[in-house]
């Protein structure tokens, strides 16, 4: 739920989720369908998919206990790298530090990282050894991820409430710039067909695109960048910029796997944040 959201953001989430399904027996046996709404908002529908898979797996092939080594855990659905490290220091208080944004900074600053080369993930990963180990690995990874979100922030470090200031050499050079590896975002067009029928609208299931899979979306199509690009709604969608232009249009003929919804009823369907917003805007266009 974490995944690029705040933690103040997933509290309510969390607790709601975990009250309907407090075990992981529960998870295993729920529709799709009440899982989706109780992730609704919350966006990166696959990881709530993955949820679902990867109890089922633990209830079958695990006795309902999650395994407690990085091989049997990297083969569950949604679980790399990173969580399988989370799980094994956090859960069962294995030597391992995550890796996440906030011990990755920390990393960088003790060490005033700032070159291309030195900031490269590899080399990173590394320096990781530089922080060291501790008996109380579950304490330890969680301190670092709270002291890289709480003290050592991405701007204006509380350097002086800091437990490591003395092995600190951006501390030292007073130099507290992080550099970052530029993700950009890829920017992308897209015409979305507005069909109506009386007050209702269609959405199909979405099979073509690899976003928001299997999700109710409108019908739309790709398209390259258009010479006059003015009237068109923005969309961020995980590494994508998107540029939308909307088109009523007619039906011509039966689109597969299709429904047709009330359009001022949306949101008693279960839809992804995407579509949502976008039924917000049709006022303008209808
Ligand atoms: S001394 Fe300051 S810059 Fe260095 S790790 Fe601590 S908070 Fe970060």
């Amino acid at each position: 739920m974490l995944q690029q959201t705040q933690v103040k953001t997933v509290i309510p989430y969390f607790k709601k989720f975990i009250r309907n399904f407090p075990n992981i027996k529960s998870l295993s046996e729920a529709s799709e369908n009440k899982l989706i709404k109780n992730w609704e908002g919350l966006g990166y529908y696959s990881r709530v998919k993955n949820l679902k898979k990867t109890s089922k797996i633990i209830v079958k092939k695990y006795s309902k206990r999650l395994p407690n080594n990085i091989d049997d855990l990297k083969k569950l659905p949604g679980i790399g790298e990173y969580t399988s490290q989370a799980i094994l220091a956090i859960a069962f208080n294995k030597p391992f530090i995550p890796l996440d944004g906030n011990i990755e900074r920390i990393i960088k600053r003790l060490l005033n990282l700032k070159s291309k080369k030195e900031i490269n993930k590899d080399n990173i990963i590394l320096k990781k050894s530089f922080l060291g180990t501790s008996e109380r690995s579950s304490d330890y990874a969680q301190a670092l991820m709270e002291l890289g979100a709480l003290v050592c922030k991405p701007k204006n470090p509380l350097c002086e409430s800091c437990p490591v200031i003395k092995d600190c050499i951006s501390y030292r050079k007073k130099d507290f710039n992080i550099v970052v590896k530029n993700k950009k975002k890829i920017n992308k067009f897209f015409i979305v067909k507005i069909f109506i029928k009386k007050n209702k609208i269609l959405l199909i299931k979405n099979q073509k695109f690899s976003f928001l899979k299997n999700l109710k979306i409108f019908p739309m199509e790709e398209i390259s960048k258009p010479k006059n690009f003015n009237n068109f709604l923005n969309f961020k969608m995980s590494n994508m910029n998107m540029n939308i232009i909307i088109k009523v249009t007619k039906v011509q003929k039966k689109i597969k796997n299709s429904i047709w919804i009330e359009k001022n009823k949306y949101n008693n369907y279960i839809l992804p944040t995407f579509t949502k917003k976008i039924f917000y805007s049709l006022n303008k266009y209808l």
